[in-house]
């Protein structure tokens, strides 16, 4: 379903898969322990064939990286290539990838050479075959455990270069990505409650959180502009770079999310009486 906020529609119809078109889910088995032979290049001859109608979840630092490479502020980019729906989780509401109208639904960054924002690519791109398990509570020992996804129609799977999930990870620059991925983990939990009563979705604090995740450009306007800075103490050193860096500001973005609705985190140590 595709979320609306205040009635004014964030997505179009024309981007989500149809009645008629399958979105193709691959199968997951614990590559822990045994690593995993894959290689992806324009050889293969399925090569973009994933870039076509992904059914694409975009993160809070794939947002960050997307906005830096294309150079664009955060409403500008949620406008023009994201659209917002509610998927597994009635609570909170998902950023996904919109894909451009024509026939095969490319996502937008595709182009006959490849991916045209390959070295700020998302997550989820980034990363497959290979599924890290990210821990709701970031502490249990499943957060260590990769998995690998299969699609039918992956060729990669069949080619003979053998990789550990670790050096995967390593190869794909997907670190960064796996650690800001593990802090969200756990505010996503959070959002997987019902923090809204009975106004459900349309609760004012369900737009606060998705800008403290999402848009950096106007959570950067609201904490400096706002009684925020009255009410928590932050010191210099954080301030400045909340001021300089989206990530670090992304991060208090999660903190925030956090004092908000479970009364705990860093910022609860630090709001002013
Ligand atoms: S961002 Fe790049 S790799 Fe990902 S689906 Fe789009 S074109 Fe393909
Ligand atoms: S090998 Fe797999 S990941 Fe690479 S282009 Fe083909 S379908 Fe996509």
């Amino acid at each position: 379903m595709i979320f609306k906020f205040d009635g004014k529609e964030t997505g179009k119809r024309g981007n989500m898969a149809r009645k008629d078109e399958q979105i193709v889910y691959g199968t997951r088995s614990d590559i822990t322990d045994e690593g995993f032979f894959f290689a992806c290049h324009p050889g293969v001859p399925c090569f973009t064939k994933c870039c076509r109608n992904p059914d694409m979840y975009l993160y809070p630092y794939d947002m960050i990286r997307l906005k830096h490479r294309l150079d664009m502020d955060s409403d500008a980019l949620l406008e023009k290539y994201t659209y917002t729906a509610v998927r597994d989780n009635p609570y909170f509401p998902h950023v996904m990838l919109k894909m451009a109208e024509s026939a095969q639904k490319p996502c937008p960054f595709l182009t006959p050479q490849g991916c045209s924002v390959y070295e700020d690519r998302p997550f989820s791109c980034r990363a497959y075959p290979v599924e890290p398990a990210l821990s709701r509570d970031g502490q249990s020992e499943n957060a260590d455990r990769y998995y690998i996804v299969r699609h039918p129609y992956c060729h990669g799977h069949e080619q003979d270069r053998y990789h550990t999930a670790a050096q995967w990870i390593a190869d794909q620059g997907l670190e960064s990505f796996v650690a800001h991925n593990r802090r969200w983990a756990a505010v996503d939990t959070l959002l997987r409650r019902n923090n809204w009563g009975d106004q459900g979705l349309a609760h004012p604090g369900v737009k606060m959180v998705f800008m403290a995740s999402y848009n950096m450009d106007r959570f950067r306007r609201f904490v400096f502009n706002s009684s925020f800075l009255n009410r928590f103490a932050l010191d210099d050193d954080r301030l400045h770079a909340i001021q300089s860096r989206d990530t670090d500001l992304m991060h208090l973005g999660f903190d925030w999310i956090e004092f908000m609705l479970a009364g705990t985190g860093p910022l609860a140590e630090c709001r002013k009486k």
